[in-house]
């Protein structure tokens, strides 16, 4: 049985009609830079996430460079993140001339450890970035306490996180700005790129829409460098039908996750020698859960011993599965000037020796998850 990390062909065959009919709607208006169908999906998605603001931009690379920017953010600035995220949360920072001062993760939620946060800041912090990692929201309550007795921003990156909530407001309403992604392999995805940049602040709101189209204000007058980073009408349409089914597809996720803690118990591999992944309520000792999104599965990672190994394994089954993300981020080639080495973060570093994704999507079946699961109890009975 092969079964893909992700399948998006299967979600597609659900919405097809209504897909196309939109994507007809924006070719018959022949109007495809911003207009009417970005702003109607701006709405929605601030309607949705519980914001004022929503400003649609081009990537989540491109919401988080733009957030940095809004806040004036560049040469001689520090700002505090996760080693252990997908490039662009960092790369941003330094395409700015600041400096990434990376901070460990706590080993059980994969976020920004809170009470390592403090020992950073110094008089040149301006920000604190952290990253929703996996569709589990950070530890804000003590991250923002601290953001707000040093004045620093918070920019919440939510490229993974749409819709999660955090003791009732959802990913991206609680910082300074929330960053999102649509990259097809996000909850919400869409027919390409695209990004979003929320915030509660009129004034920082109006900022973004300028820089979102080169500083300009008006026609031809620029306040501000800022650069192409706009929305296209053809992804709005497309992820505005996309976002009526978002809910069915997180409780979908969540079901499966559901299942496969199930079944790995069944099987004798958790909790040792697998390590499973929980939510944040199930970590309060909650089972009230049922209808919280305090965790929406854009993957799900475990922990599990020769790791390298069991991708093989995987491999040679057809099964899906990927390392998110391999190597951290203060041992990439790009940021060595950082003067960084291995040891500095050690659960960062365990975290991308140790850690596994599975297929999670809503659409995988009873018997796709029993075969991965069959798959690994194979690999530690053989
Ligand atoms: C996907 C992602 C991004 C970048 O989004 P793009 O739309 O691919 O530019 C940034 N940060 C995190 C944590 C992500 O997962």
């Amino acid at each position: 049985m092969k079964i893909p990390l992700l399948d998006l062909q299967a979600q597609y065959r659900a919405i097809q009609p209504d897909v196309e009919a939109a994507v007809a709607a924006v070719f018959a208006a022949q109007s495809f830079i911003l207009g009417p169908h970005v702003q109607a999906f701006e709405q929605a998605i601030a309607a949705y996430s519980g914001v004022a603001y929503a400003c649609g931009v081009s990537s989540g690379t491109d919401a988080l460079l733009m957030a940095l920017m809004a806040e004036g953010i560049g040469a001689g600035d520090e700002v505090i993140t996760t080693p252990y995220t997908f490039f662009a949360t960092a790369g941003s920072i330094a395409r700015l001339g600041a400096r990434p001062v990376f901070v460990d993760i706590d080993p059980v939620s994969f976020n920004l450890d809170p009470r390592q946060i403090e020992g950073r800041i110094t008089a040149r912090t301006r920000a604190l970035l952290p990253v929703h990692l996996y569709g589990r929201m950070a530890e804000m309550e003590p991250i923002l306490a601290l953001a707000a007795q040093h004045g620093l921003a918070v920019i919440e990156d939510a490229c993974q996180a749409i819709g999660a909530e955090y003791r009732g407001r959802r990913a991206g309403a609680l910082g300074a700005y929330g960053c999102f992604s649509f990259f097809p392999s996000k909850n919400l995805g869409g027919a390409g790129d695209g990004g979003l940049v929320t915030t509660n602040d009129p004034a920082r709101a109006a900022r973004l829409v300028r820089l979102r189209n080169h500083g300009m204000e008006p026609k031809y007058y620029h306040q501000v460098i800022g650069g192409n980073f706009r929305l296209d009408a053809l992804q709005a349409a497309v992820l505005h039908v996309k976002l009526k089914h978002l809910d069915d597809w997180t409780a979908a996720r969540r079901r499966n996750a559901a299942r496969y803690d199930r079944l790995f118990r069944a099987a004798g591999l958790a909790p040792a020698p697998l390590t499973l992944p929980t939510t944040p309520c199930a970590d309060a000792g909650r089972t009230d859960d049922a209808h919280c999104h305090c965790h929406i599965f854009n993957q799900y990672i475990l922990r599990a011993p020769r790791r390298d190994e069991l991708r093989a394994f995987l491999t040679a089954r057809d099964i899906g599965h990927e390392v998110y993300y391999p190597v951290p981020l203060h041992l990439q080639a790009c940021f060595a000037a950082l003067g960084h080495r291995a040891g500095d973060f050690p659960e960062s570093e365990r975290a991308a020796r140790e850690t596994l994704a599975l297929p999670i999507y809503p659409e995988l079946t009873d018997d796709q998850a029993a075969g991965v699961v069959a798959a690994i109890r194979a690999f530690y009975r053989g």
